[in-house]
């Protein structure tokens, strides 16, 4: 391998490690809950499973290409590679978040779509759909997820958690805190009783979309 090539792999494995903690330090994931990964190439950083992320060092680094063979390190990657691997698959993705946040898991037990009662939905896509359940782990489950990620660059699963990609680590862990704020927002309009959450429309969620191309600083 070059020390180019070295260098890049070293650099994103730091930034998957601290994506995985900020997820524990968020909130959104308890103990060993969770898994964060990134793409070099050929080759997909994935945390390993079932180890607190605060003990994993940078020799602790775990890669595999895209058919899921180990090519860096010796623990096990997480048991959710079928899913990340499906994403990088299917998509441009850079980077893979997979969460249990609270919210987003207690909206996935009821609803097919989560309602667009922001327009914060418009950063994932579009209404946000909720995957069929399956075994956690499984190639069924992630079959499931790409139904539900169609157009969109997250999704919930059921009475499970959340799934979001983006071009970097910061933007695949920014929509999952995005995904996570909205499920709470509509679980806390839905829950006055006698009262109904108003909802925007299509036509209002493109005008958002096209607003949004021109967002933040220029540049
Ligand atoms: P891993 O510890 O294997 O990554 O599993 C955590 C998880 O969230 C499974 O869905
Ligand atoms: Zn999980």
């Amino acid at each position: 391998m070059t020390d180019r090539r070295q260098d890049a792999i070293a650099q994103a494995w730091e930034g998957v490690l601290a994506t995985a903690r900020r997820t524990a330090a968020e909130g959104l994931v308890v103990g060993t809950s969770g898994n964060v990964s990134a793409r070099v190439g050929d080759v997909v950083l994935v945390t390993p499973s079932g180890v607190p992320y605060e003990r994993l060092t940078p020799g602790d680094t775990v890669g595999v290409d895209l058919d899921g063979r180990q090519v860096i390190g010796r623990l096990a990657p997480t048991s959710e590679l079928p899913l990340h691997l499906a994403v990088y698959r299917a998509t441009t993705a850079a980077a893979v978040v997979h969460t249990h946040a609270v919210h987003a898991t207690a909206v996935s037990t009821l609803v097919t779509e989560v309602p667009a009662v922001h327009y914060a939905t418009a950063l994932l896509g579009g209404p946000v759909r909720t995957a069929a359940y399956a075994r956690y782990g499984t190639r069924e489950l992630a079959g499931h997820m790409l139904d539900a990620l169609r157009d969109r660059t997250g999704c919930l699963l059921r009475n499970h958690g959340t799934v979001t990609y983006g071009d970097s680590l910061d933007q695949a862990f920014e929509r999952t805190a995005q995904l996570e704020w909205l499920c709470r927002l509509w679980l806390t309009a839905s829950s006055v009783p006698g009262h109904r959450p108003s909802l925007l429309s299509p036509d209002q969620l493109r005008d958002v979309q096209d607003a949004l191309e021109g967002y933040g600083q220029p540049g």
